[in-house]
């Protein structure tokens, strides 16, 4: 069977290149005689995976030398837990800004371990999460240990199009669903983290990028999983690390570093993400429900306005190649998500693939 464009929120496509590659090297790996999959994390060979993974993704990402970086496991959702417990060492308070379902479970979890604010959120908009608070310094309270804030709202498909102004206070940002996407200022902020699973490698490993100086903060009864000094100090292998997506995740950075970096990686996803939102807003059928200033450049929300011509367009488009374009189950409609690996061409189908269906499936009264 041919490969397919596949749309999904993640896991997603990874790029073909990095594949071919792992594929080559899968049962053998270097000299070493054996697959990554296979290797003793203990050994030259993984150590050195996992040093070029950090290095090239220093490298990709500009990241200061007073900044470390973990590979953890748990997925984001761990970190929901994580962070508090190790940046809530002051004050014992923080506060976070509501964009979505992700920034709302993070909030839930902290909720655990201090004293957690809203300090703004769209929750309220219509549809719900269509667009990111505006937010200024005043709005966070000056006693806070950090601020929270989701990146890019992989559900809703709305992305910062600013950077909260905290002053002092550390933000921390979940950049599971547009790390590496594109340049961002890491010195903006006082750590990092991101579930790989969608434009870095297959599930399994955490990215965490954090400042010096909120290390070693955590709270007593802090797992020692996820304590950030324990982690730091053994170098992301205080146990056995996920070995296989280190070394996934390793491909996909020196993929991007071939192709010019950063910069390149954001001129192809802006020109992918154009083509899909110039072609919504020249027509009708279609709608983005989304405020146009917070579009993610990730993931591309539509809506026919009929949830049966919803579902029979994510079947259709299933059957010609374009697969996992049904919308979250909260949100409905359909959802393209056009990270680092969807090529070109893939957008290309797709809005071809919409012009056809507009055609065939007249709305009544249209
Ligand atoms: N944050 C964001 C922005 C996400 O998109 C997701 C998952 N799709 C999560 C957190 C949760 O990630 P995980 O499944 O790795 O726990």
């Amino acid at each position: 069977m041919d490969r397919v464009y596949n749309f999904s929120a993640g896991p997603s496509m990874l790029p073909l290149e990095v594949l071919e590659k792992a594929q080559a090297e899968l049962l053998c790996y270097g000299d070493s005689g054996m697959s990554v999959m296979e290797m003793s994390h203990r050994t030259p060979e993984f150590e050195e995976i996992l040093h070029s993974a950090e290095d090239s993704l220093r490298k990709l990402m500009n990241i200061p030398s007073n900044y470390k970086v973990l590979f953890l496991q748990g997925g984001a959702s761990t970190q929901f837990a994580a962070v508090p417990m190790n940046l809530l060492s002051e004050h014992k308070c923080a506060d976070y800004i509501v964009s979505g379902q992700f920034s709302k479970k993070a909030s839930m979890e902290a909720k655990k371990y201090g004293d957690i604010a809203i300090a703004a959120s769209s929750a309220g908009a219509t549809p719900t999460f269509s667009t990111i608070p505006e937010t200024k310094r005043a709005d966070f309270r000056p006693d806070a240990d950090y601020v929270h804030i989701c990146f890019n709202n992989t559900i809703y498909g709305t992305k910062f199009h600013y950077i909260p102004d905290t002053g002092n206070i550390p933000l921390v940002a979940d950049m599971s669903s547009c790390i590496v996407s594109e340049p961002v200022d890491v010195s903006k902020f006082g750590l990092i983290y991101a579930g790989a699973q969608k434009n870095v490698a297959p599930a399994g490993v955490t990215i965490v990028i954090v400042r010096n100086d909120l290390i070693g903060n955590a709270r007593p009864d802090t797992p020692a999983m996820l304590d950030y000094k324990l982690m730091a100090e053994n170098d992301s292998m205080y146990n056995t690390p996920p070995c296989w997506c280190i070394y996934m995740a390793k491909l996909v950075f020196d993929w991007i570093l071939s192709i010019g970096g950063l910069e390149e990686m954001k001129r192809r996803n802006e020109k992918k993400a154009s083509l899909l939102y110039d072609y919504l807003d020249s027509q009708t059928y279609y709608a983005a429900p989304v405020d146009k200033k917070c579009r993610s450049m990730m993931n591309v929300v539509f809506v026919t306005g009929d949830a049966e011509l919803d579902k029979k367009f994510a079947k259709e488009a299933a059957e010609a190649g374009l697969k996992n374009l049904k919308g979250h189950r909260s949100v409905g409609g359909m959802r393209a998500s056009i990270y680092n690996a969807m090529p070109y061409e893939g957008v290309e189908k797709l809005v071809e693939f919409m012009k056809e269906f507009a055609l065939k499936n007249p709305k009544i009264g249209e």
